[in-house]
């Protein structure tokens, strides 16, 4: 589909199509039918209640939220905000930790593009849809999908960056189980992007983040039977030299466990200055085979809570995983780094004393095994590059609840990111982080030549971009 630059140019549609409000200096508005897209300007209800989006720190009003329904509102859009030389951003979630959905000139916002119908084992969802919605039609069929853990986090960004969820060791990233993505492009084109058409185009949407190569409208996702999931949790609160003990003891287990389990580690500081390790994950292989695996660490130090291992289905453990349906809103900021090689005693001891210097509750660190599944596919097949050798991801957290508190909590994280320096590099595009100075290698390694040969090819006016596109 072509849509005509000029065709667009010229007249004010009739509402309802455009819900008016506050008009800021605005070309005039593109002539799209309110079946394929619903235009929104500052003041109107919708426009004020989609303003929301996970981080406040870095939500932006913009002059006018367009709303596609259909790829051919989107081309429609996209070829107005270009011909107007209009600054955009896409928005399908909202997650994006560092507002690269965010725009004060227009957003194309995908949240009326959330179809979602099964055929056979592939899933058609469109770009709006959240994890939560595409658990809760499959739950209920005894299928599932290899996503992440939070319900309100967009389909769109999450698996053009990769995706990593609980059964990601045995099914790999969501970005793994993608057969297919119709995107618009720079031209106002609806294209297709799958193993047959535009195969570069394809491998650069699996891992090469959001926001690059055109506005993803749908994509086709695999995804198969499953049966109960056998859900574990268990906390150790300890001095730190015996936190790193019990970490290296997860770090020798969780990459190297069975396919079937895939578990996160998260490492806070309570209030008594212990530091508090929570194992939590879940496996497909039933609860004597959790609970046998579990040893690895039971047994290197004796938990302070009994080792909890239920069983349940998958969309029970998903909604157990969840942390709740609601949109959360709150401000935060994250950073990342990516064990690509063995973190030895010293590496491990300064992630841990680095969190033992901060004050309690202040940062987080959620470590994400890898291997199984993920390793498999070879760096370069897509453009996720790590694969085999990736031991873990850590993700450094803090949230706060007021502006004021800003500035602390975002000096404790970097403290704890500095720390790790000499034991680390990398960054998952997913936790995106505006600190990191060469963000491309970073994220990217020994994909990045590839990825912006096909941004030339693909984009080569750079129509789709953000502060850190491809
Ligand atoms: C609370 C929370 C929990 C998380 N949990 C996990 C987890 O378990 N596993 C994990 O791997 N990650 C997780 N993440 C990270 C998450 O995967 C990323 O933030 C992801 O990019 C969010 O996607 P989104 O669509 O919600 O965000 P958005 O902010 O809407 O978009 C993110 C990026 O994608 C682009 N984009 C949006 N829509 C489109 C589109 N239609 N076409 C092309 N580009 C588009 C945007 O421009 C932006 O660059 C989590 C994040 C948060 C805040």
């Amino acid at each position: 589909m072509r849509i005509s630059r000029r065709s667009l140019l010229g007249g004010l549609l009739a509402a309802p199509a455009i819900l008016r409000g506050a008009r800021a200096a605005l070309p005039p508005l593109p002539n799209i039918a309110e079946t394929d897209a619903i235009l929104t300007l500052p003041g109107t209800p919708l426009y004020e209640s989609a303003l929301v989006s996970y981080n406040k720190r870095t939500t932006l009003r913009p002059a006018l939220r367009i709303f596609p329904k259909t790829a051919r509102g989107m081309a429609q859009a996209i070829d107005w905000l270009r011909s107007n030389a209009m600054p955009f951003a896409l928005r399908s979630g909202g997650h994006s930790y560092e507002g690269f959905s965010q725009s004060s000139g227009a957003v194309l916002d995908t949240r009326l593009m959330k179809d979602i119908a099964l055929d056979g084992r592939t899933l058609r969802t469109g770009a709006g849809a959240t994890l939560g919605d595409i658990y809760k039609y499959l739950g209920p069929r005894g299928l599932a999908f290899p996503g992440g853990s939070c319900p309100t986090v967009g389909i769109s960004g999450h698996l053009l960056g990769g995706g990593f969820g609980l059964l990601a060791r045995e099914r790999g990233l969501a970005c793994d189980a993608v057969s297919g993505i119709d995107l618009v492009d720079a031209d106002g084109r609806a294209i297709r992007a799958d193993a047959g058409e535009n195969p570069d185009l394809f491998w650069a949407c699996r891992g090469g983040g959001g926001g690059s190569f055109g506005a993803a409208t749908h994509f086709d996702l695999t995804v198969a039977p499953i049966g109960p999931m056998a859900v574990y949790a268990v906390t150790w609160a300890l001095p730190p030299n015996e936190a790193s003990r019990l970490f290296a003891a997860w770090h020798d287990w969780a990459t190297y466990a069975p396919d079937a389990m895939t578990g996160i580690f998260r490492v806070s500081k309570a209030r008594s200055g212990k530091i508090v390790l929570h194992a939590a994950g879940q496996s497909t292989a039933g609860e004597a085979a959790v609970t046998r695996e579990l040893r690895a660490l039971t047994d290197a130090s004796e938990p302070d809570t009994d080792l909890s291992v239920k069983t349940m289905s998958w969309f029970a453990a998903v909604n157990h995983f969840s942390g709740g349906w609601r949109y959360e809103s709150g401000y935060s900021k994250a950073k990342s780094d990516y064990i690509t090689r063995k973190l030895d005693r010293a590496g491990i001891d300064a992630l841990i004393g680095g969190i033992a210097a901060l004050p309690s509750g202040a940062v987080l660190a959620i470590c994400d095994a890898y291997g199984g599944f993920i390793d498999r596919i070879a760096p370069d097949a897509t453009a996720f590059a790590y694969r085999a050798g990736t031991q873990f991801c850590i993700q450094y957290y803090a949230g706060w609840g007021s502006p004021a508190a800003g500035t602390r909590r975002m000096a404790d994280l970097r403290a704890l990111y500095a720390a790790m320096r000499p034991w680390s590099g990398g960054a998952y595009v997913n936790y995106c982080d505006l600190d990191l100075e060469d963000w491309r290698t970073a994220y990217w390694r020994q994909n990045l030549p590839r990825l912006e040969a096909i941004k030339a090819k693909a984009d080569p006016d750079n129509v789709f971009h953000h502060r850190q596109s491809v």
